[in-house]
């Protein structure tokens, strides 16, 4: 009997789901998979509960329910100054996870290359290979974390045919600067590639830096779809709703495998990310100050132990080197601390096909209340 098709070669567990249930067989405080120990708004929830309660349980249309289609083209226009046609250039996904995956299966052809940062969020590998298509990393390297703009040209071959590019950057923490877009830009626009930018962390950037969507460059609208998520932004990471913004036929291609994969996605959750959308400026400049500090909090802690750290720009996530703590293999590292110290992290190994740049590197979420992570670090003080 035939147990596995050759797509999922070598694909396995995700670190996530491995990491995850580390955490829960050991007691250990999850700094692993990134997620929220607090919950979204209030009235974002109550959204939900009215439309559970008020008979919106059925199929959406497949793009989407029209208030949340429109509510995502409003917040385009307002943060970025976008202007996306509800109807044709938005569609609704169940999480970035389901965009990311129609956009490639809709837009890769057996034998075409995409080209990819490294590290890079495990789904975008997974996906890749099931759509027949291969990956080509541009690896960005300790310690900044930037983009190496000569290694991307010398990644494009005759069968490229995308980049999937991520700003905030999972696990890195790199907001893309605009010089470093413009070069990809450059680089999209030359050799005639669809840029699919995940952008889910748009909304956790942290010290003044901004987030630069790549479509807003000159030359870009029409060649990118960007992907985001109520996940992040909102803090309902288990809600998966997401979207992908973009021209028509980029959104269509998306959208032509999204109907084979789920056909619809959570009817009574889409009105509540509606309203979480239009969410005023204090709201979105809370949840980053509170996200800052407990970076904060979290980087100096692991600085003190003796780390290196990366103080990432973005994200959930910081991450540090462990050869000064007199370890050198990250997934060793993250294998053992649960059963020693009781806390998770994840090893950058899980995100690079170039083994030795990420091998001592570890990233661990600071999206938990700061009396998670004092009581992480005091855990973590044992390593010193
Ligand atoms: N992209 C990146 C870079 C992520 O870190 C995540 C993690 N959730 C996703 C996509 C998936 O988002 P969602 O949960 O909305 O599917
Ligand atoms: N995006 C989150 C992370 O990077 C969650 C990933 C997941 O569970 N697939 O930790």
């Amino acid at each position: 009997m035939k147990t596995s098709s050759a797509r999922l070669a070598g694909l396995g567990t995700t670190i996530f789901a491995e990491m995850s249930a580390l955490a829960l067989q050991t007691g250990s405080i999850n700094l692993g998979q990134g997620f929220p120990d607090t919950e979204g708004p209030t009235e974002v929830v109550d959204r939900a509960v009215e439309a559970l309660r008020g008979g919106r349980n059925q199929y959406t249309p497949g793009t989407g329910v029209p208030e949340l289609r429109a509510a995502i083209a409003a917040h385009q226009r307002r943060f970025y100054g976008l202007v996306v046609d509800p109807d044709t250039e938005v569609a609704v996904t169940t999480g970035a996870t389901e965009a990311i995956a129609g956009s490639v299966l809709g837009l890769v052809d057996p034998g075409d290359e995409v080209i990819v940062l490294e590290p890079y969020y495990d789904s975008y590998v997974a996906v890749i290979q099931m759509a027949g298509g291969v990956r080509r990393p541009v690896t960005l390297r300790a310690p900044d974390f930037r983009l190496p703009v000569d290694e991307l040209r010398a990644a494009v071959s005759p069968r490229t045919t995308a980049i999937l590019l991520n700003s905030p950057h999972n696990p890195t923490g790199t907001v893309l600067r605009r010089d470093e877009l413009e070069a990809i830009a450059a680089v999209a626009i030359e050799n005639d590639l669809v840029v699919i930018s995940d952008e889910v962390y748009e909304h956790l950037t942290f010290d003044g830096t901004s987030h630069i969507p790549i479509t807003t460059l000159p030359g870009m609208a029409d060649r990118t779809l960007t992907i985001s998520s109520g996940g992040k932004s909102f803090s309902f990471t288990g809600w998966k709703v997401g979207w992908a913004t973009g021209p028509a036929p980029l959104v269509q291609a998306m959208v032509g495998a999204k109907q084979f994969l789920t056909y619809t996605s959570g009817a009574p959750l889409q009105p509540a990310i509606a309203l979480a959308l239009t969410s005023d400026d204090h709201f979105f400049e809370t949840l980053r100050s509170q996200l800052q500090s407990q970076r904060d909090l979290l980087c100096d802690g692991l600085r003190d132990l003796g780390f290196d750290v990366f103080v990432p720009e973005g994200t959930y996530f910081a991450t540090t080197d462990i050869r000064p703590l007199g370890f050198d293999d990250g997934l060793a590292f993250c294998r053992m601390l649960p059963e020693r110290v009781g806390v998770v992290a994840i090893p950058h190994q899980a995100f690079y096909d170039d083994l030795e740049a990420g091998r001592p590197l570890v990233r661990w979420a600071f999206c938990k209340r700061p009396e998670v992570i004092d009581e992480a670090l005091e855990r973590l003080s044992v390593l010193r």
